[in-house]
């Protein structure tokens, strides 16, 4: 059996000494504190449990930054640059693509991804002849790089709200064609995609309504059952125009209407929930769903701000994740979660608690149970719990002179890039002095990928 020690380590009631993690089979067997390192022991100074990503589209690293230019409107300019860049798009390049964005991820501290997969289709938007191609992709880059994978396969059927009360809704464009599914063939995608991942030992499977856009309340109704148990994820309330279409609909506001008919309960896992009126808020915060917040991508889109410190106050679930992937960083996305808030509330550590007077802390422990929850595998360094640890580099001049609570803060606050010096991934070390084990051929593969797209 294999052992870890740590010099300090986050443990689930605080922080230790002398920490030694015995795995088993990917998962931690025991936890013994105040003890001494032995011979044989993988070392490091300073344990944390690692974070999930809640929310990741792995193939959109690919246009990360192609997006940025001047254009007549936003968010939804951005999707029509997707749109094109997907057009293209074979099954090895979805996979290199989602190489990449997985050794960046582990890299900064993320050790499970919830891929929101749904590039499902042939360029022709026909199924492939393994229905679920697509899918095995996204597992054998999470095989190849080691990532913890929740897969939650899309249900993408329409082009958005119907125009006016009661309308039926729009019909899909060109642009959504490899995304489509009627409820039918997705069951057996859904079927596919399971036996797809069949052969990562841990990897989790739910499912994903992809919005109230694309998916009526009648299809949610009716696909639920597919998620047999699994986590259940949608976009929802990201953009002022989404939630003006869905009250002309419907006469509700998206996260309202999914509170209201959808049955969302500590399953589910509401991706934006950026417009709420405060009485949204709090129904949401006491259904026990987790927020999935992207503070990255919300920002590069223009989507507005979370209301994270009433939501939090609430008691509301939260955690992160990277979605677009136009930069992929674990810190960063603690630090512009937080920083947003600084800026519209004009005030300092607002996520700090009495619990956790450090904003890092706070914020971290927030999302390692949120995140945990949002995509099926709880984490933590606790017996039964993946082996999924982060170590951060005592030597990183933003950590200096420091210790506990404050080693978080420095690594989220002062740290320019860097910081994470060791990930273990069910118990395989897979990151060694801040650089995965297949950084090199991954990025190669993944640059001949783009080259051969932007041809
Ligand atoms: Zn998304």
């Amino acid at each position: 059996m294999a052992r870890l020690w740590f010099r300090s380590a986050l443990l689930p009631d605080g922080w230790a000494e002398g920490v030694a993690l015995a795995i088993a089979d990917g998962r931690i067997a025991a936890v013994a504190r105040g003890v001494p390192a032995a011979a044989g022991d993988e070392r490091a100074e300073i344990g944390l449990p690692g974070l999930a990503n809640l929310h990741s589209h792995a193939f959109q690293r690919g246009m990360a930054g192609l997006a940025e230019t001047r254009g007549p409107d936003s968010f939804w300019t951005w999707r029509e640059v997707m749109y094109r860049f997907v057009d293209r798009m074979d099954p090895d390049d979805a996979e290199a693509i989602a190489a990449q964005a997985y050794v960046e991820m582990l890299e900064t501290g993320f050790t499970r991804v919830g891929e929101f997969h749904y590039l499902h289709h042939d360029p022709a938007g026909a199924p492939y002849a393994d229905r679920a191609e697509m899918a095995a992709r996204i597992a054998a880059a999470a095989q190849t790089t080691g990532i913890g994978l929740t897969l939650l396969p899309v249900f993408y059927a329409h082009g958005g709200f119907g125009a006016g009360r009661g309308a039926p809704p729009a019909p899909p464009s060109p642009g959504q064609r490899r995304f489509l599914s009627d409820r039918d063939g997705f069951a057996a995608l859904m079927r596919d995609s399971r036996r797809a991942v069949a052969g990562l030992p841990d990897a989790v499977v739910g499912l994903a309504p992809h919005s109230l856009r694309a998916a009526t309340l009648d299809d949610i109704a009716a696909i639920l059952p597919l998620a047999e148990g699994g986590p259940v994820h949608i976009h929802a309330a990201e953009q002022v125009r989404e939630v003006e279409e869905c009250l002309a609909a419907t006469g509700a506001r998206p996260v309202d209407l999914l509170l209201d008919r959808a049955g969302v309960d500590r399953r589910w896992c509401l991706i934006h929930a950026t417009h709420m009126t405060a009485p949204e808020r709090r129904r949401f915060a006491a259904s026990g769903a987790v927020a999935g917040l992207c503070p990255i991508t919300e920002a590069n889109l223009g989507d507005g701000v979370f209301p994270l410190a009433a939501f939090a106050g609430e008691e509301g679930s939260f955690g992160i994740g990277s979605d677009s992937n136009v930069l992929i960083s674990a810190a960063a996305e603690l630090r512009l979660l937080e920083y947003a808030q600084r800026l519209t509330g004009r005030a300092r550590a607002v996520a700090a608690t009495p619990a956790h007077p450090s904003t890092g802390r706070a914020l971290f422990e927030a999302c390692i149970a949120g995140g945990g929850r949002a995509l099926g595998a709880p984490g933590g360094l606790a017996v039964g719990h993946s082996a999924d640890i982060v170590s951060l580099d005592p030597d990183h001049p933003a950590l200096a002179a420091r210790s506990r609570d404050a080693w978080l803060d420095g690594w989220i606050f002062a740290a320019r890039e860097g910081g994470v010096e060791q990930v273990w991934r069910a118990g395989r070390r897979v990151v060694a002095d801040g650089r995965h084990v297949a950084r090199e051929a991954v990025a190669a593969r993944f640059r001949a990928t783009l080259a051969r797209l932007a041809a």
